[in-house]
């Protein structure tokens, strides 16, 4: 029996009750809108669960000596239920017919199953639940119960349980509980460091006759229903949960958070689970037919891998609120705590770039906010300008990446983390994003609101760099690139290279300005930027043609990686050896001199890309879910399609494939995601911006029949529709856009909707 059967293009099913899995489950098959998230949990509750509901945005700092991170709310989705007096639980008893079914393009979970006992108790039920994505503060459960055995007496328990923790650190205070018109239970609470009021009410409605008590326990509202249920007699439970906080957007006072929650709350009350899962469903439709991208493939588990990616990039996406970004694993576990990385920019991003750009800009409008924290950061290391946090969570955090990770048992002390003190590529990859965005939407407002990102990230550069007087040359030293393999590297070529190109962006920037004010402003500052962009060091290839990812990484040892790279685990390196020896080895753990290359092929002829990919391929591990989707659009760019399909499918595995079941145990991968898009439509897809072109050359694999795609330049949304005998071109809004088609310049236009090559 497989551990997940994929049943098509939009539909996965767990096929047993594993309690092995829970985690797998709950994260890839997690439910949100962008504003909430919430793992697809068990109602009846397992000790080896990890129940987590977020809200974007609400992070707290548990203590001193930890980091902020996004809190684990209350918890609504719990639903217990006991037979006789005893305890219901899929660990006991008979269990057949079980199925979970999720489907990713209504983001609805089904479950269904035939459950007895050994006293001649015969159950079926049927628990369906979605997170609405419409109304992006509603969650919904309902849960159909029929009886085909013995009599017997159910007692349901469901409520609001606030004895949640993120891993034991509690976030809230114990809060006020109370009942709203005998029925709506209701919580307020705050968070203990970041104060913010957080609101959730719900309402458990009933289609039997029950006796009902409420209980308030510790931390706990609970609504108890007690249900006599004779032979195929039949119950209706339906769950309906609206969450609100102090930071919404919406808040204006006291009223948001009760008056207003509850009527909100029993205005839906009068609506049935169907009513609301149909706008929830219809608002999901409207995404897919905004950014419709299809392949048709002899594999229906590519398009189900590219559907997975965009369902999980919707959820996890704050959109709604710039103050707010993406975290490495959204907001389906408390892997990386909520934070946001070089993730967002160099991954996720470009789908909302090209995609949805009005997505993208909040996303954007996002670091721009973040400028005067990162201006902070850059004075409390030493440095000038604005240096973004390598993790950032709220715009005011700073720098949030924890300094200390788990405790190495041979020494008993925790292992220090490096990644936010040396790897400060961030701030190229931030620039880097907000440029691609730029490139695509020429839009006036972010252009302007810019400038001085551009300028003090390029005069962060600048400070941080340093004179080498024998060589004449500006230097970076003591960093780490993508490669987190290799720690106090000096000139790791990725982040020379990005420097390099956020000055030099500065410098254009500063020169097309035509605003005197920020000239005058700025005009110190520049002629540092321009001293050092003029000499900062950019590696370049060595006699074998190769570009050393750093000063020291072609000296290292080589050693046989062969059962490395062909593990199906990742990490498996450090089964052998530990840190400080892997960074002796020429081993990476993913795309760096690759990624490099990919982000900026033209820099480099295709002699050197194919021999640079002759020497890192085979020294790369994968062991970041970052590191394929790279490898394959680089693949692809060197025609080595094949190879690239392969890569593409191996993908699957990061999260959603069952081999490695423990994979998504904190959360999905938020860059995989945006790297299965990247790959569909920048990879095989052929799209591409060069300056203020698009380019289109086609990579269909032989498997696929065909694929369509939506991409919208400067304002001109198109729809490419991809076979092997042809391409086609339809213009859907805009007035006129030309794009190179394998070489050949084509017009659209409104006279000219249409072209098919
Ligand atoms: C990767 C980083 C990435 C982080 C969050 C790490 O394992 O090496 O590049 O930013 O995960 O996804």
């Amino acid at each position: 029996m497989n551990n997940i059967n994929y049943l098509d293009e939009w539909r996965i099913e767990e096929p047993v009750f594993s309690d092995q899995f829970f985690s797998k489950y709950e994260s890839i098959m997690a439910m949100g809108n962008g504003y909430l998230g919430l793992r697809n949990c068990h109602e009846e509750s397992y000790s080896n669960e990890t129940r987590n509901m977020f809200v974007a945005g609400i992070f707290n700092k548990f203590s001193e000596s930890e980091v902020t991170e996004l809190a684990n709310f209350p918890d609504i989705s719990k639903i217990m239920l006991w037979i006789n007096g005893k305890r219901f639980s899929l660990l006991s008893g008979k269990l057949t017919a079980y199925e979970r079914i999720f489907n990713y393009k209504t983001g609805e979970s089904v479950r269904n199953f035939k459950w007895q006992d050994e006293y001649g108790h015969k159950l079926r039920f049927q628990i369906k639940k979605f997170v609405s994505m419409d109304n992006k503060h509603l969650i919904i459960t309902e849960l159909k119960l029929a009886n085909f055995g013995n009599a017997l007496s159910l007692t349901i328990e469901s409520g609001i349980d606030g004895t949640t923790t993120n891993s034991g650190s509690q976030h809230f205070e114990e809060g006020n509980r109370r009942l709203f018109e005998d029925q709506y239970l209701y919580l307020q609470t705050q968070t203990t460091q970041s104060n913010v009021k957080i609101a959730i009410a719900s309402y458990n409605k009933l289609d039997a006759e029950y006796a009902g008590r409420i209980v308030m326990r510790r931390r706990q509202l609970v609504d108890v229903k007690k249900v006599e249920l004779g032979l195929n007699q039949e119950i209706n439970l339906t769950k309906y949960s609206i969450i609100k906080t102090s930071r919404d957007l919406d808040y204006t006072n006291e009223e948001y958070l009760e008056k207003n929650l509850i009527t909100e709350l029993a205005e839906v009350t009068q609506c049935s689970y169907q009513q609301l899962a149909k706008e929830s469903e219809h608002a999901w439709n409207i995404i897919w037919h905004e950014g419709e991208t299809l392949i048709e493939s002899d594999s229906f588990k590519d398009a189900l891998m590219l559907n997975f990616a965009r369902y999980h990039m919707h959820i996890m996406s704050p959109i709604h609120d710039s103050r707010l970004n993406i975290g490495a694993k959204g907001m389906s576990g408390e892997g990386y705590k909520g934070h946001t990385f070089w993730d967002t920019e160099i991954f996720v991003l470009p789908y909302f770039t090209y995609v949805f750009p009005e997505f993208a800009k909040s996303l954007i409008t996002y670091r721009i906010k973040g400028l005067d924290a990162a201006k902070i950061n850059a004075k409390k290391n030493g440095y000038g300008g604005a240096q973004y946090p390598w993790e950032s969570a709220w715009l005011s955090d700073g720098e949030v990446t924890p300094e200390l990770g788990d405790i190495d048992i041979v020494t008993g002390k925790p292992t220090p983390i490096l990644s936010g003190k040396l790897e400060q590529h961030v701030t190229g990859d931030v620039v880097f994003g907000v440029l691609e965005y730029l490139k695509a939407t020429n839009d006036v407002e972010i252009s302007k609101q810019i400038f001085d990102v551009l300028m003090e990230t390029a005069y962060f550069w600048a400070t941080r760099s340093s004179y080498n007087k024998d060589e004449d040359r500006y230097e970076i030293l003591d960093v780490m690139g993508p490669d987190e393999y290799k720690e106090h590297v000096n000139n790791n070529a990725y982040t020379n290279y990005l420097a390099k190109f956020t000055l030099e962006s500065a410098i254009s920037a500063y020169d097309r300005s035509t605003d005197s004010i920020k000239q005058v402003d700025f005009a110190v500052k520049i002629e540092r930027v321009k001293e050092v962009s003029a000499k900062l060091y950019l590696p370049i290839p060595n006699g074998k043609n190769i570009l050393p990812q750093d000063d020291t990484y072609l000296q290292k040892k080589l050693i046989d990686l062969t059962k490395y790279l062909n593990a199906k685990e990742v990490n498996t390196l450090f089964l052998d050896y530990n840190l400080s020896q892997v960074n002796d080895i020429q081993v990476s753990k993913q795309a760096d001199v690759i990624l490099l290359m990919l982000l900026f092929p033209t820099l480099f002829d295709q002699q050197t890309l194919i021999d640079n990919w002759n020497y890192y391929f085979p020294k790369t591990l994968h062991d970041s879910s970052l590191s394929l989707c790279s490898h394959c659009n680089f693949a692809l760019m060197l025609g080595m399609n094949d190879l690239a399909y392969e890569l593409f499918k191996r993908e699957f595995n990061i999260d959603l494939g069952d081999y490695n079941m423990k994979s998504s145990d904190a959360g999905v991968h938020a860059a995989s995601m945006g790297g299965i898009w990247q790959n569909v439509v920048r990879g095989f897809g052929g799209f591409c911006m060069e300056k203020s072109k698009a380019i289109i050359n086609a990579k269909l694999p032989k498997q696929w029949h065909r694929l369509v795609y939506t991409v919208v330049i400067r304002g001109n949304k198109l729809s490419v529709e991809i076979t092997h005998k042809f391409i086609k071109l339809k213009l859907i809004h805009g007035n006129q856009v030309s794009v190179v088609v394998n070489g050949q310049n084509q017009e659209l236009s409104e006279d000219n909707r249409e072209i098919t090559i």
